[in-house]
């Protein structure tokens, strides 16, 4: 096993006065401080070499670090060493019969998994291990619109963007209070966050594309309403992985909405709108062909006509029911919530498995179950759904897709000590 110095832990009663050494007197760099909930401490790390110092301060009074300094006063805390696989590392103390702190990882700072090793087992030095979690490089997360591929067993599956769009945080995260979202999609001045829109391309026995983005059909007022992006859109990224439209054998709906359907139709040159993949069949649920065909008033702004009714009369749509297998290892499957019939789309493959989480978990922001969107429509059964899916998800390594995530086209589900997290695949 390999291990390296991460951190030399250094608990702090007054940081003022420890901010007047290290900063002031020895002229060290502090980086901005990092609140780690599951310790009740802020962190305050001071890189010096390739190791760094980490000043801690307790946030509330049963905090670690505030019992501590009750019994001790200030002082060296703990030694961190950084480790390539915690789980392993544990399993290994475990069985040598050293004695452990944390017998599971949880939650750490700078995007992290821990575990404390008690000191009667390592001589008096409290020991915490540590496993960075993997994060997308610089550049690949400042290009995260340019297509990605994954083989899943035998389906390749490639994720592609048809730009941006700006909504409502508030109506994005519900009853989530703002200063908790905007921790993780800050808003412009409109209150507004960024979300792309990421159409998935599934290559098997035919070419499949889930949702196509809002298409170009979009009128000038609506496009400034949404801050409409397309600067790069489904036919740079089809281009981009080597596909054009024409290759695309069937369009498969999560839902109508328009950030979803807009781009399953165009404007011909004639003017009339037309199929916008000429040579697919269209796949959207019975239901929720209905339910688009006869908007109400609360989710007309969603449903535009435009987007789809086309299809109809193209005679190029397929309505299916609940758990319709729509291509080998591409399954829908009824989610509801945000509206009645929404489906999620499961992507299976020698033994793997993919899920297209559409407007069920719209960015990695909504993992956790009570991170629901104020648009859904049964917010509780949203709620419902995701308390099965999300431990699904977790038990079975499920690789998950965000539509909506503007930084982050896929990631996997960790629980940790009850707080759920996302760890960043593409
Ligand atoms: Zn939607
Ligand atoms: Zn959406």
């Amino acid at each position: 096993m390999k291990a390296r110095l991460d951190h030399i832990g250094i608990a702090v009663e007054d940081l003022d006065a420890a901010l007047a050494f290290y900063r002031d007197a020895l002229g060290l760099e502090i980086e901005a401080p990092e609140e780690v909930e599951s310790q009740r401490v802020r962190a305050h790390f001071i890189p010096v070499g390739e190791p760094k110092l980490e000043l801690l301060e307790a946030t509330a009074p049963d905090s670690p670090i505030a019992r501590y300094i009750e019994k001790r006063g200030p002082g060296i805390h703990h030694i961190t060493l950084r480790v390539d696989d915690l789980d392993a590392t544990l399993h290994r103390l475990k069985e040598q019969g050293v004695r452990l702190i944390d017998e599971v990882p949880r939650p750490g700072a700078e995007h992290s998994m821990i575990a404390f090793v008690h000191p009667a087992g390592t001589h008096g030095v409290l020991v915490e291990l540590k496993q960075s979690l993997p994060q997308p490089e610089a550049e690949s997360r400042s290009r995260s619109w340019l297509p990605a591929r994954h083989q899943l067993g035998g389906l390749e599956l490639i994720t592609l963007t048809d730009g941006w769009l700006r909504l409502d945080g508030g109506a994005m995260f519900g009853v989530v209070p703002r200063p908790l979202w905007e921790q993780r999609i800050p808003p412009d001045d409109r209150n507004r966050i960024t979300l792309a829109m990421r159409p998935l391309v599934v290559r098997g026995e035919q070419t499949l594309i889930i949702d196509a983005g809002c298409g170009d059909k979009m009128d000038a007022k609506s496009a400034e309403i949404y801050a409409l992006d397309r600067r790069y859109h489904l036919d740079h990224a089809l281009a981009d992985a080597g596909l054009t439209a024409a290759d695309i054998d069937i369009v498969l709906a999560s839902h109508l909405h328009f950030d979803h359907a807009g781009g399953f139709t165009a404007m011909s040159d004639g003017g009339t709108v037309v199929p916008r993949f000429p040579n697919a069949r269209y796949v959207v649920h019975r239901g929720e062909w209905h339910d688009a065909t006869h908007p109400h008033a609360r989710n007309r702004a969603s449903y535009l006509q435009e987007n789809f009714v086309a299809l109809q009369s193209a005679g190029v749509l397929d309505l299916v029911d609940d758990g319709t297998e729509v291509m080998p290892g591409v399954t829908i499957r009824r989610s509801g919530g945000h509206t009645q019939h929404h489906q999620v789309v499961m992507i299976e493959s020698q033994g793997e498995t993919a899920v297209f989480a559409a407007d069920m978990i719209p960015t990695s922001a909504h993992a956790p179950d009570a991170w629901i969107m104020g648009y859904d429509l049964y917010p509780m059964e949203t709620l419902a759904f995701k308390r099965t899916f999300t431990r699904e998800a977790i038990e079975r390594d499920y690789l998950l897709f965000f539509e909506h995530d503007p930084l982050m086209a896929a990631g996997r589900l960790r629980d940790y000590a009850g707080k759920r997290v996302v760890e960043p695949v593409f």
